[in-house]
């Protein structure tokens, strides 16, 4: 599958300055930064500064750099915001069937309190 990406999202504009964003941490290849809407007491999201829509076109074709900053960066967010004790939960988004809102990879860490059942069943 070719991806197509539109660097007028939000998380692009983001990453290019032109929005503010309270930044968590940054790296070479990661912002991650809170939720405009936090869902839980943490909630960050942790995008790669590379043009990728979503998760399997990241893992699919990201260089070897990018992935493992991006997953280190993960846990250091993990490690900074305290849940490592407490627990969290990582979620991405993909497409229609994901619900993704914004069409740039990002993965929500989210934790701070119980947050419940992972999916509703389906009937
Ligand atoms: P999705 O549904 O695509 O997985 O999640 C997109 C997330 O981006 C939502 O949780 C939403 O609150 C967040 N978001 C949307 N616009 C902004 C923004 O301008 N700044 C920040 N920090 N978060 C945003």
């Amino acid at each position: 599958m070719a991806y197509t990406y539109d660097d007028q999202n939000i998380f692009a504009k983001i990453l290019r300055g032109e929005i503010p964003n309270a930044t968590v941490l940054e790296t070479e290849h990661t912002l991650a930064f809170r939720d405009i809407q936090p869902q839980a007491p943490v909630h960050v999201l942790v995008i790669p500064k590379g043009p990728y829509v979503c998760y399997d076109h990241f893992a699919l074709e990201a260089s070897d750099a990018e992935i493992v900053d991006f997953n280190r960066a993960v846990g250091d967010v993990v490690k900074a915001e305290g849940l490592q004790e407490g627990g969290y939960r990582i979620i991405s988004n993909a497409g229609e069937a994901g619900v993704q809102e914004v069409p740039h990879l990002h993965v929500h860490v989210l934790g701070g309190r119980g947050l419940g059942r992972m999916l509703q069943r389906a009937g």
